[in-house]
């Protein structure tokens, strides 16, 4: 291949969530990749320093920042002359629109991540989701949609990249299981008494992964695990029966998949989002790229262990929601980011965080087709179901 050919297959990516761990990570892979990658728009909801320097860095022809303050600081900024800051609800449609735009990073954590991903696969695109919130949300809506658009969802989140590599190997009918890896967050080992007064800051501590803080604090509690299953079950079109998790501390194989016929296919790497990130832009192409790669000389043993469950009982939240499908999964979804917020702000205890989960998804309407506008509701209702259940904690006098 002639130059000219190499940079006519540039793929063109906008991001959303630029800032993010995630996003910082998706433009170091394009950073490294400038014959095949080309960042064409970026979108941050509050840190505008941070995307005014890589607006700088990059040169995208769109940028905007969700948050209105934001995008006021912003707007003062001498901006690249080719860069055009796009504001007010339009900003990302108009983005993700673009008839250029190859691939859609979808990294804006949490339900906040759904519009840009709906949009995005409306308009046909390649979306790389990193918002696992999204499938967990809303997986058969979003499935659909892009199966009627003709859109190519790709697995960004670690386990699911491996998923999908090792699916390479077989036919879907193929699949006997598959196999989700856990690191076991910070507080693998403890015991169910152990955790009763851990610290926001005792949870954000992830032994192996540096992440956003939501998902630090879903990794600790294992509700990351459980949106994970969640999430394979809607984007491998699996049951519930269909998938399992195992501990594995080292964080170098990122889930297996077990064929038919009994053989079982792994993907290994170093914990590294770079790997998965480039493999869904460059997909189905395999390139060098700057994710750090195994070293063999110092790989002594991997090891794997069944997960606690009841010192962890979100994840039997996430076998249940995988199986029920329907409106259980933005229950469960909007009540987990809600709890979370609380938790981190010193309003409910670590405990807490699984507790007030059960109590919401239990307490609501299932149906089992719900439309987007019922699951947003439910999203909403969610939330306020949380925050009403520490009030009452709060007021209640055996606590
Ligand atoms: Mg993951």
């Amino acid at each position: 291949m002639n130059a000219s050919q190499v940079a006519g297959s540039r793929r063109r990516v906008v991001i959303l969530g630029s800032t993010g761990s995630i996003g910082t990570s998706c433009l170091k892979v394009i950073d490294h990749l400038p014959d095949r990658l080309e960042a064409l728009g970026l979108s941050a909801h509050a840190r505008w320093e941070d995307l005014l320097k890589q607006t700088r860095q990059f040169q995208p022809r769109y940028v905007a920042a969700t948050d209105a303050q934001a995008a006021r600081a912003l707007a003062q900024q001498d901006l690249p002359a080719g860069t055009r800051l796009l504001d007010g609800d339009d900003a990302i449609a108009t983005m993700v629109c673009d008839p250029d735009v190859d691939v859609v990073l979808t990294a804006i954590v949490g339900t906040a991540g759904l519009t840009g991903t709906w949009l995005a696969l409306e308009a046909g695109k390649t979306v790389a989701v990193a918002n696992k919130e999204t499938l967990v949300m809303a997986g058969p809506l979003v499935m659909e949609l892009a199966q009627r658009k003709n859109a190519r969802i790709l697995p960004v989140d670690s386990e699911h990249s491996a998923i999908f590599q090792a699916m390479q190997s077989g036919a879907p009918r193929e699949i006997q299981r598959i196999v989700l890896t856990a690191s076991g967050g910070p507080f693998r080992g403890r015991k169910r008494a152990d955790l009763a007064n851990i610290t926001p800051e005792q949870a954000l501590k992830h032994p192996t992964w540096t992440m956003g803080r939501k998902i630090t604090i879903d990794s600790a509690t294992m509700m990351n695990k459980a949106l994970e299953i969640i999430e394979a079950r809607w984007l491998f079109n699996l049951k519930s029966e269909q998938i399992q998790v195992i501990l594995h501390p080292e964080s170098i194989i990122h889930s297996f998949v077990e064929f038919t016929d009994g053989s079982v296919l792994a993907q290994l790497s170093p914990p590294d989002m770079c790997l998965p990130i480039q493999y869904a832009l460059t997909y189905p192409e395999r390139v060098s790229g700057p994710a750090r790669r195994l070293n063999w000389d110092e790989l002594r043993s991997l090891n794997f262990q069944p997960p606690d469950l009841d010192t962890f009982p979100a994840l039997a939240l996430g076998f249940e929601v995988a199986r029920r499908g329907g409106t259980c999964g933005a229950v469960l979804n909007a009540a987990n980011e809600a709890a979370v917020a609380a938790f981190l702000e010193g309003a409910l205890s670590f405990l807490d965080i699984p507790r007030v989960c059960r109590e919401v998804l239990d307490q609501h309407h299932y149906s089992e087709r719900p439309t987007l506008s019922e699951l947003c509701a439910l999203d909403r209702w969610s939330r306020q179901e949380v925050l009403r259940w520490i009030t009452k904690m709060a007021s209640s006098p055996s606590r």
